[in-house]
């Protein structure tokens, strides 16, 4: 006999049938999805025939050549992501990691590693577990690439959220080492984290990585 199970929807607990851990329709066009022709310094909408928004040429160079992000920040993706960050919300995870999957896939990109933005240690005992490692491992899983906790963070810092620009880059100045110096040569990384709002975090990350060829990917931005 055929089985039909039926699955809640981590965004709105509606029951769908056999959506295990994915966002219901319902959901997915409430999300504010980006567009497949993006800023590659910002992962946004660009807003002529270059390959970087208006914002970034004026910004100047990032240290990564590509960025991604799953949807802009309307109410919804700031009410999910504030749950997946703060209220515990771990089943969003895989639901986020699988429409980052599919926007992956559908670029000929290739990466050899997957490498999520550290935590430090007292803010992972605060919250018990790392937003971007958590994406990281649902990644992994949908896209076959392993993931690899290549970054340390060395210094505690304060939150970035009220900050501007230029406290932001003082505030995570050398904040990150790379873990026992392995061979970074070359090598291909998606750098991921949770929100893209400057870029201050994934830069200061990047600065890690001097050798290895950085794409970046967050589940929002603002
Ligand atoms: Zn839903
Ligand atoms: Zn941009």
């Amino acid at each position: 006999m055929e089985q039909f199970l039926s699955f809640p929807c981590p965004g709105c607990g509606a029951l769908v049938d056999d959506n295990w851990n994915q966002f219901c329709p319902d959901c997915c066009e409430k999300l504010q999805m980006t567009s497949s022709s993006h800023c590659r310094g910002c992962g946004g909408g660009i807003d002529g025939i270059l390959d970087y928004c208006s914002k970034c040429l004026q910004f100047g160079a990032r240290p990564w050549q590509n960025a991604y992000s799953i949807f802009e920040i309307n109410q919804f993706g700031r009410e999910m992501i504030h749950r997946y960050k703060y209220r515990n919300g771990v089943e969003l995870a895989r639901a986020f990691a699988r429409l980052g999957a599919e926007k992956i896939c559908s670029t000929n990109e290739h990466f050899d590693v997957i490498v999520p933005v550290p935590l430090h240690w007292l803010r992972y005992l605060h919250r018990g577990y790392n937003q971007s490692q958590l994406f990281g491992l649902a990644l992994q899983h949908e896209l076959n690439i392993p993931m690899c906790n290549l970054l340390k963070r060395c210094r505690h810092t304060r939150r970035q959220a009220s900050l501007n620009r230029e406290a932001r880059i003082k505030n995570l100045k050398n904040a990150f080492v790379i873990r026992n110096q392995p061979q970074t040569k070359g090598l291909s990384v998606l750098l991921i984290d949770d929100v893209f709002t400057t870029g201050s975090t994934l830069t200061e990350a990047c600065r890690a990585l001097p050798l290895a060829k950085v794409t970046v990917m967050t589940i929002g931005r603002r």
